[in-house]
C-alpha cells in the first residue's frame, strides 16, 4: 500500500514546529518522497540531511537500544550484565563513527550512521588536532555512565525487575486518534506495578541521556493521556517518570483529570497551528517562505542543525 502524506502529531513534531518552522518544513514536507534514488534532487537532499544524526543523539539511541535488548533478553530468560551492555554500546558507537567517517553510509543512507559533525567537517570532529578523540570520549563516558545507572540505580529496581507478564510497552511505536488526527506516542517502557497502594499502578518510564528540558514533562503528560486511551487506565493510577540516567535523578509528574484537560488543550492548540500551514506534500513542495527560518545569528538553533547548507547558515 502506498504511503500517503498526512498530518500527524507527536511531541517531537510539536517541538520542532515551535523551535524553527523551516526545520519543520524540511523534516515533514520537503524531505517527503526523497527516499527514492530518482527523487526530485531538492527532496532527496532534504531527506539525506534529515537522516543524519549527531554523536550525542547517536549515543542516546545506543543507550535506548541497549535497554531494549536487556528487556528482550529478560523475556527469553537470558542475562546481560552492565559490563556486557557497556562493551556492546561502546563498540556500536565506534562502528557508527567509522561508518560515518569512512563513507560506508553511502550504500544505504536510510539505514546507516551519517554524523552531521562529519558532513559539516566540524572542528570538534577533527582527528589531526586530537579534538575528535576528546569529543568521542565524552560519549563513551556517557554511554558507560547511563548503562551503569540503568543496571544499578536503586530507584528503578521496580522497572528493571518487572515481570514480563506485567510489561505494557517497550519502545513500540504506537498511535491513537485525537481531533481526527493520528497521534504518535512511543513510551520507552511501561509496566503494571503490583506494589501500588491501594491498587496496582501503571508506571511509564522515559530514559533520558541528556539534561532535563521543559519538553520532557509535556511528553510524560501525553503518555498519561495515551495510557488512558490505549489501556483504559484511570489517570490517578498512572505514574509517568523521566529517569535522567547520567545524573541518576528522577522526575515524576502528577497526573489527574485537570492535568489531562490541560494536556488536551495544549495538543489541540499545537495541532490547530500545524493545520493552518499544512498542505499535501504528495502534490507539491509548497512554499518554504510560509515556514520562516529562525533569525540569523541564532547559533543555538542553527549551530548544530542538519539543514545548515539548505539555509546558508554556518
Ligand atoms: S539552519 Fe537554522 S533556520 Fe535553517 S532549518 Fe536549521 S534551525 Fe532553522
Amino acid at each position: 500500500m502506498a504511503i500517503v502524506h498526512e498530518l500527524s502529531w507527536s511531541t517531537s513534531r510539536a517541538r520542532t514546529f515551535a523551535t524553527c518552522r523551516r526545520r519543520y518544513y524540511n523534516d515533514y514536507y520537503l524531505s517527503w518522497l526523497g527516499w527514492g534514488r530518482n527523487a526530485d534532487p531538492e527532496r532527496r537532499q532534504a531527506y539525506l540531511l534529515k537522516k543524519m544524526t549527531r554523536l550525542p543523539m547517536f549515543a542516546g539511541d545506543i543507550v535506548h537500544r541497549a535497554i531494549v535488548e536487556y528487556f528482550a533478553r529478560r523475556d527469553q530468560g537470558l542475562g546481560w550484565t552492565a559490563e556486557e551492555a557497556t562493551a556492546w554500546g561502546v563498540a556500536e558507537l565506534r562502528r557508527g563513527y567509522k561508518e560515518s567517517r569512512d563513507g560506508g553510509w553511502k550504500a544505504r543512507p536510510a539505514k546507516s550512521v551519517r554524523l552531521a559533525e562529519h558532513h559539516y567537517e566540524e572542528e570538534r570532529i577533527d582527528e589531526a588536532s586530537g579534538a575528535a578523540g576528546d569529543y568521542g570520549k565524552r560519549y563513551v563516558e556517557r554511554i558507560s555512565a547511563c548503562l551503569q545507572a540503568f543496571f544499578e540505580l536503586p530507584a528503578i529496581t521496580a522497572a528493571r525487575d518487572a515481570e514480563p507478564g506485567d510489561w505494557l510497552a517497550c519502545e513500540e511505536m504506537s498511535t491513537f486518534e485525537l481531533f481526527d488526527t493520528k497521534i504518535f506516542a512511543i513510551p520507552d517502557f511501561a509496566f503494571l506495578d503490583p506494589s501500588g497502594e491501594p491498587e496496582p499502578v501503571v508506571r511509564i518510564v522515559d530514559w533520558k541521556t541528556g539534561r532535563p528540558s521543559d519538553a520532557d514533562r509535556f511528553q510524560l503528560e501525553v503518555y498519561a493521556f495515551y495510557a488512558r486511551e490505549r489501556w483504559g487506565v484511570d489517570p490517578s493510577r498512572t505514574k509517568p517518570v523521566d529517569v535522567y540516567l547520567e545524573s541518576g535523578e528522577l522526575a515524576e509528574v502528577e497526573v489527574n483529570e485537570a492535568s489531562l484537560e490541560e494536556t488536551l488543550a495544549r495538543i489541540e492548540m499545537s495541532l490547530s497551528e500545524m493545520k493552518a500551514v499544512h498542505f499535501d506534500a504528495d502534490r507539491s513542495k509548497g512554499d518554504p517562505e510560509d515556514f520562516p527560518m529562525v533569525p540569523e545569528g541564532d547559533a543555538r538553533e542553527c549551530g548544530t542543525c542538519n539543514y545548515r547548507e539548505l539555509c546558508g547558515r554556518g
